[in-house]
C-alpha cells in the first residue's frame, strides 16, 4: 500500500475549503490511486466548524482518506506537506487600503511560509488561492529560503477556466475541443487572457472569433469581472470553481499537460516575455513528471504586450508595497 500524501489546506472552514476537501479526499486532486491525509489549518474562531467538517468527511467514508488533523497552529498543520493550499486569507473590507490588504495578509503567509520551511516534505509543492493571490504567494515563497523557489504558485487557473467557457459559449466548440489558451499577468482585474496562440478545433482562435472588438470589449472584461458578477448573481463569491481551479492546478502539476496542450499558472518569472525576475505571474506553462515549464517562443504583438505590461506593472507596485513593509 502507498504511503499517504499530506495534503494541508489553510482556511479550511471557509466556502472554498467546504467546496475543495471533499473532492481531495474523493481523490479528484492527485489520482483515484492515491491515500491522502488531510491537515487542516484555521484560525482560533474557525477551529469549531472545521471539526464539523471533518466529522462530514468520516461521514462519507473515502476509501482513500487515511487521517485529517485539525490546528490552528502552522508548524502542526505543514508537518510533512506534500501538497499545501494555501486558501484562508483576509478579505478586502470596505475602505481598506492596498497597504492595510498587504500587510494583514502578510501575517498570515509570512509565518506560513516559515512554517512550510522548517516543517514541510522535501517535495512540497504550493498553492496560492487567498487573495491577492500572486503576492501572497511571493510573501510565503520569501519566507522559505530553503524551498526551491519554483514550488510556490498562485492560481490563475480559474480565470483560465473561465476563458474556456466564454470561447465555448461563444463559439459553439466544447471546452474539450480548446488549446493553448493563456493567462498571463496577476489574478486581478488586470490579468490579459490571451486568445493569440490559442486553437479552436485545431484552428487559430483569434481567426476563428475574427472579432477584435468582441475580444478587447467582450471578452477580457468577462473573464477579468467574473468574479464580481458571481457575487451580484449568487449573493456570496465563487467558491466550488474556485475550488474547481484548485484541483486542476495542482492535478495538472502532479500529473502533466495533455501532449501538445498547455495550462496557465502564476509562478516566480525567470524573466521570459520581459516579465520582472522573480514577480510571481502568471504564464503559459506546460508540466510533466511533476515540473513545469514557461512555454518558449511565443510571439507576443501589440494588443498582447500592452496587456501584459500593464498587468506586470501592477504586480511590480505589489511587490514594492510588501517591500515597503518589510515582508518579502
Ligand atoms: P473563501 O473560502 O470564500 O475564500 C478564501 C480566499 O480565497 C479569499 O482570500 C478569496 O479572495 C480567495 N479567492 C481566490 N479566488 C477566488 C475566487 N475565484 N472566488 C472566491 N474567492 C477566491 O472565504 P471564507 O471567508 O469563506 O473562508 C476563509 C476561511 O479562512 C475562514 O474560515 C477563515 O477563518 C480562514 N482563515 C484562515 C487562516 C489560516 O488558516 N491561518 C487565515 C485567515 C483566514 P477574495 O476575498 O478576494 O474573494
Amino acid at each position: 500500500t502507498r504511503t499517504p500524501v499530506n495534503v494541508t489546506v489553510t482556511g479550511a472552514a471557509g466556502q472554498i475549503g467546504y467546496a475543495l476537501l471533499f473532492r481531495i479526499a474523493s481523490g479528484q486532486l492527485l489520482g483515484a490511486d492515491v491515500p491522502v491525509r488531510l491537515r487542516l489549518l484555521e484560525i482560533p474562531q474557525g477551529l469549531k466548524a472545521a471539526e464539523g467538517t471533518a466529522m462530514e468527511l468520516d461521514d462519507c467514508a473515502f476509501p482513500l482518506l487515511r487521517g485529517i488533523d485539525i490546528t490552528d497552529d502552522p508548524n502542526t498543520a505543514f508537518d510533512g506537506a506534500n501538497v499545501a493550499l494555501l486558501v484562508g486569507a483576509r478579505p478586502r473590507t470596505k475602505g481598506m487600503e492596498r497597504g492595510d490588504l498587504l500587510e494583514a495578509n502578510g501575517g498570515i503567509f509570512k509565518p506560513q511560509g516559515k512554517a512550510i520551511n522548517d516543517h514541510a516534505a522535501d517535495d512540497v509543492k504550493v498553492l496560492v488561492v487567498g487573495n491577492p493571490a500572486n503576492t501572497n504567494a511571493l510573501i510565503a515563497q520569501a519566507a522559505a529560503p530553503d524551498v526551491p523557489a519554483e514550488r510556490f504558485t498562485a492560481m490563475t487557473r480559474l480565470d483560465h477556466n473561465r476563458a474556456l467557457s466564454q470561447l465555448a459559449a461563444r463559439t459553439g466548440v466544447p471546452v474539450s475541443e480548446i488549446r493553448r489558451l493563456t493567462i498571463w499577468g496577476n489574478h486581478s482585474a488586470t490579468q490579459y487572457p490571451d486568445v493569440f496562440h490559442a486553437e479552436i478545433a485545431g484552428k487559430n482562435a483569434a481567426e476563428v472569433i475574427d472579432d477584435q472588438a468582441w475580444l478587447a470589449d467582450t471578452f477580457i472584461p468577462t473573464v477579468a469581472k467574473r468574479g464580481a458578477a458571481i457575487i451580484e448573481a449568487r449573493g456570496a463569491s465563487s467558491a466550488a470553481s474556485a475550488a474547481n481551479a484548485a484541483i486542476d492546478h495542482v492535478h495538472t502539476w502532479v500529473n502533466g499537460t495533455a501532449e501538445g496542450d498547455w495550462t496557465s499558472m502564476g509562478i516566480p518569472s525567470d524573466g521570459s516575455y520581459g516579465v520582472a525576475e522573480g514577480l510571481i505571474s502568471s504564464f503559459p506553462v506546460t508540466c510533466k513528471d511533476g515540473t513545469y515549464e514557461i512555454v518558449q517562443g511565443l510571439d507576443v504583438n501589440e494588443f498582447s504586450r500592452t496587456r501584459i505590461d500593464a498587468s506586470v506593472k501592477e504586480l511590480e507596485e505589489e511587490r514594492e508595497a510588501v517591500r515597503g513593509l518589510g515582508l518579502i
